[in-house]
């Protein structure tokens, strides 16, 4: 389908006088065509339309919704080969990985679809009035979860399919009973607007309300900023920088009314190697640790930025394992232009810092925007004088921490930032000392893995992707797995409501569904 570069306002285009082109990141030119950009005209459009599709879109029985977001999967890859190139060339990502992220977004909707039917998001809870219980009767009260309102969605340029304009949280958000309005990441709208050509002929097929979904494109932050501030927005689902989740967040919390923003930001993936696995192993972590690092150009926010382990021989044969096998990675071109040079500077702040050792830089970069892999060292002590050490560098660099022994290392880890990943490197003669760090990472971090590496999250019931400040503004929850569907809801309870009013699924004839019936859970 040749590309329109208009917005998606409902079923409806629009086009404005302010336009911008996407760049081809690997030869830095403008690629066609120009890109309508959004302005509170467009915002006050899609919201208000969101708005009124949002008491249809919350009445539709799960099933459909279920088939809507099927419909969305088989549209996406109805798109061809058309949406992996279109990806590519914003992108610069390799196809294969991008093929692999479309398999991810459509399964991740399928997730959800699966997720709808089985039924136990809606959190029903039942307490049967007690009308003979003494000093006084309880009232009968039921509680389910409903949908909080149209939710705006920001995408990442690192994961222009799974964390953007049908990513996972759109996926939740629509699964939930809330319609979107996604604000295009800049760097891929072309591949955006496929996909919203995706999701608008999904909401044609199954008869959804005009203006469950919206894509709003534009350049400038205060699009983001006045759709997060527009009242009928009642949640943000936010992935990429720690800046730009903030802004979100400050605008969010400063409204008239303000709403809840779960902003994904940064993490850099703290690995621990334990004595008894260095010991051993130390080459083969080395190896398994450089293909983590410098996967996709190190453009993940998975990726293990710090690595702890305790001053020694089998610490060094680690870093020179490493230093060996970083020195042979080619550089790849980075995603835009600003993540390139955002990411020299880091890597030049680390060069040039009195207590950093370079260990080692992967070979010379042979086209624009390219990102040269680079490894660091420094003494745990340094790294206690300056914390800012630890601070994200958004690329393939990272620094290896030589910590003076086991109080050091669990120090340095207690002073941490929150984090989205924590990763143990053990063998059972590391058990005790695991077993003394386990409570300070669970304290740091939303995942927690041992003996792998952070990168590759599994889109699961049980993943968490997500973490304590600032690796999300809330870490009490997950943007990727199941759970992520709670993030757009609230619970309500009836109380003493006639069956005729209630919702059908908390009435006495509504077919088993799980619930938790005065206190036991039913699963019939
Ligand atoms: P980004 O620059 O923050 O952009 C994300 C979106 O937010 C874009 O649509 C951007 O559009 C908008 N935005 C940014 N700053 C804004 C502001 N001040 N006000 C309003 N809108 C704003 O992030 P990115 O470069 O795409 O992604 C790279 C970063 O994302 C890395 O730091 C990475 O670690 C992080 N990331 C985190 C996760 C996670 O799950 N935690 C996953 C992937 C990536 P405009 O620029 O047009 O305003």
């Amino acid at each position: 389908m040749p590309l329109s570069g208009d917005l998606f306002i409902g079923t409806s285009r629009a086009r404005t006088a302010a336009t911008f082109r996407a760049v081809a990141p690997a030869t830095g030119q403008p690629l066609e065509p120009a890109f309508a950009g959004a302005g509170t005209e467009e915002v006050d459009r899609a919201c208000r339309l969101a708005a009124r599709a949002f008491t249809g879109y919350r009445a539709l029985a799960p099933d459909e919704r279920a088939r809507f977001l099927e419909a969305i999967a088989d549209a996406i890859m109805g798109l061809g080969d058309e949406l992996i190139e279109r990806a590519h060339l914003e992108s610069a990502l390799p196809r294969e990985r991008l093929s692999g992220e479309r398999g991810r977004t459509v399964n991740q909707l399928r997730l959800f679809a699966d997720e709808l039917r089985a039924g136990g998001w809606l959190g029903l809870r039942i307490d049967p009035a007690l009308p003979e219980r003494t000093p006084l009767p309880r009232p009968d009260l039921r509680q389910r979860r409903i949908p909080l309102g149209p939710v705006a969605v920001f995408g990442a340029s690192n994961f222009p399919l799974a964390f953007s304009v049908a990513g996972g949280d759109t996926a939740a958000a629509l699964a939930a009973g809330c319609p979107v309005v996604a604000k295009g990441h800049p760097a891929h709208p072309g591949t955006g607007e496929l996909v919203a050509q995706a999701i608008v002929a999904a909401a044609r097929d199954c008869n959804m309300p005009e203006g469950v979904f919206s894509l709003l494109n534009g350049e400038s932050h205060e699009l983001g900023a006045a759709l997060v501030a527009h009242p009928a927005i009642r949640a943000v689902g936010f992935t990429g920088s720690r800046r730009g989740g903030l802004a979100l967040v400050k605008i969010a919390s400063e409204r008239p009314e303000p709403i809840p923003v779960y902003a994904e930001m940064s993490s850099v993936n703290p690995v621990l190697l334990l004595p008894g696995a260095l010991e051993r192993r130390a080459e083969a972590i080395a190896e398994g640790y450089v293909a983590s690092l410098t996967l996709g150009v190190g453009q993940f926010c998975t990726n293990p930025g710090l690595v702890f382990g305790i001053a020694g021989p089998a610490l060094d044969r680690f870093a020179s394992a490493a230093a060996g096998a970083l020195a042979g990675i080619a550089p790849g071109t980075m995603l835009t232009a600003g993540i390139h040079a955002a990411y020299e500077e880091g890597v030049r702040r680390l060069r040039q810092h009195p207590r950093v050792e370079l260990l080692a830089e992967g070979t010379e970069p042979a086209g624009p925007a390219c990102g040269r892999a680079a490894l660091f060292a420094v003494a745990g002590e340094d790294l206690a004088a300056d914390p800012s050490l630890a601070e994200e560098v958004f690329g393939p660099s990272s620094l290896i921490v030589r910590c003076r022994d086991a109080d050091e290392l669990l120090a340095l880890v207690t002073g941490l930032e929150g984090q989205l990943t924590m990763t143990l490197h053990l063998e059972d003669s590391d058990e005790a000392l695991a077993a003394r760090l386990l409570p300070a990472l669970e304290q740091k971090a939303g995942r927690i893995i041992a003996n792998g590496w952070p990168t590759g999250v599994e889109v699961a019931h049980a993943m968490v992707h997500g973490g304590p400040f600032p690796a999300t503004s809330d870490g009490r929850t997950t943007s990727v797995g199941t759970l992520a569907i709670e993030r757009f809801l609230r619970p309500v309870c009836y109380q003493n409501l006639p069956q005729a009013l209630l919702p059908p699924e908390l009435r006495d004839d509504a077919p088993p569904r799980p619930r938790r019936v005065d206190g036991a859970w039913r699963l019939d």
